[in-house]
């Protein structure tokens, strides 16, 4: 495939090898084995002597143009999907860090990826620092003479900070790190992170790649280099893509660079109503100018993506009331799909958070977190309005 092409022509096209019945749209291969044609066929496929297909743990067609298509739409060289956004980082971290090794990770993530960076991995062997991700001195002060990697997320999820990838990225190759950029929340659509000179980019496609709500599914992408020693983690342990999985993301990619445009321009529309509400105290949106990052949002994503969230007055009460009026969206803590949804974090996602650190995380009793689907904009905007009148 032609690597020039931009990034809808790649969503469409790459990665599809046409059988002999020359089907138009990407076949499904539901196989769990390959058959060869002679025992020395098999011989030399085991060996690694003729390339080739042998058992779908770790090959298969479905899967493979899956990944090549989102490796050319991320600008990396390779793509290794897996069955999770969790074990897509895990497999990373397993890949390439061992015992005594350690990380700086944002403490901003996704709160599974803080259970496995404090815990799982932490058992492991594998320490974590937590610095709060715009404080670039704390990134700095963190790193010791054992830490191989970084790891962040921007826009972080429920306030949508923003951390500067590229200076991030320095810092790390200064202290011979590598960085690492879950770029789940803005997707390669909105940002390109390995533009920015991030080493390692992250996905779950359970979100904005599927876009629908329909399957699990992660990717890590990278060079050849670092994905073999991940490839070999996933070959040996299993958490790979089901080819179904794969077939309903590559439909998802397709249609991903329109569905972004429509997610940012509705989340912008309702974030300055937002704004505008004398029910609300504060919106979180980086495409508002009252964003304390406005001006690097502008500069390093190309649209401010379909996430949003605002402080109700009144605190929890307030915001519990505002969910329990809505009849479209969802009260769901699932985000980056058509279907708009509505979450409080303070009881939900981050309830198991000590009320200090949440606090100082920005996640208040009166935060209520959406992640803006496709719907029209009126009816989203009226579904809200039912809640602040009952105020
Ligand atoms: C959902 C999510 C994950 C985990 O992905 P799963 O597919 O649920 O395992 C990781 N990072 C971010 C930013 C997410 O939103």
């Amino acid at each position: 495939m032609n690597n020039d092409y931009e990034l809808e022509t790649h969503a469409v096209r790459t990665g599809q090898n046409r059988t002999l019945e020359n089907e138009h749209s990407e076949a499904m291969f539901l196989t769990s084995s390959y058959v060869f044609n002679s025992a020395a066929q098999a011989a030399a496929r085991f060996s690694g002597d003729e390339p080739g297909n042998i058992y779908s743990r770790f090959s298969n067609p479905t899967v493979a143009n899956f990944e090549q298509r989102l490796a050319a739409m991320e600008g990396g060289q390779r793509c290794i999907a897996t069955a999770s956004g969790m074990a897509a980082i895990f497999s990373m971290v397993i890949g390439l860090l061992k015992t005594g090794e350690h990380v700086v990770a944002s403490q901003s993530i996704f709160g599974t990826t803080v259970v496995m960076f404090d815990q799982i991995l932490r058992k492991l062997g594998i320490e974590t620092t937590f610095v709060p991700l715009t404080d670039h001195a704390a990134w700095q002060d963190a790193i010791q003479d054992n830490t191989r990697l970084l790891f962040l997320e921007t826009p972080s999820n429920p306030v949508t900070e923003l951390v500067d990838i590229r200076a991030l990225a320095t810092l790390a190759h200064d202290h011979q790190c590598l960085l690492a950029v879950d770029n789940c929340l803005a997707t390669p659509v909105l940002q390109r992170p390995f533009e920015l000179g991030a080493d390692l980019v992250i996905h779950s496609a359970t979100k904005y790649l599927d876009g629908q709500g329909r399957c699990i599914g992660g990717a890590v992408i990278g060079d050849e280099t670092l994905l073999n020693d991940i490839f070999a983690i996933l070959r040996s342990s299993g958490p790979s893509m089901s080819p179904f999985n794969a077939w309903v993301f590559l439909k998802g990619l397709e249609t991903l660079s329109i569905r972004m445009k429509a997610h940012c321009e509705n989340a912008l529309a309702l974030a300055s109503w937002l704004e505008q509400q004398p029910q609300v105290e504060r919106v979180y949106y980086p495409g508002l100018p009252s964003h304390p990052q406005y001006e690097l949002a502008q500069q390093q994503q190309l649209g401010s993506g379909g996430m949003l969230a605002f402080d109700v007055k009144g605190g929890k009460d307030s915001a519990w009331q505002v969910i329990d009026h809505c009849h479209i969206f969802s009260i769901t803590a699932n985000l980056g799909d058509t279907k708009s949804t509505i979450t409080h974090p303070a009881t939900t996602t981050h309830g198991r958070v000590p009320l200090e650190q949440r606090l100082q995380a920005g996640i208040g009793d009166g935060l209520v977190r959406i992640s803006v689907g496709l719907e029209a904009i009126n009816d989203l905007k009226a579904d809200l309005q039912r809640g602040f009148e009952s105020l």
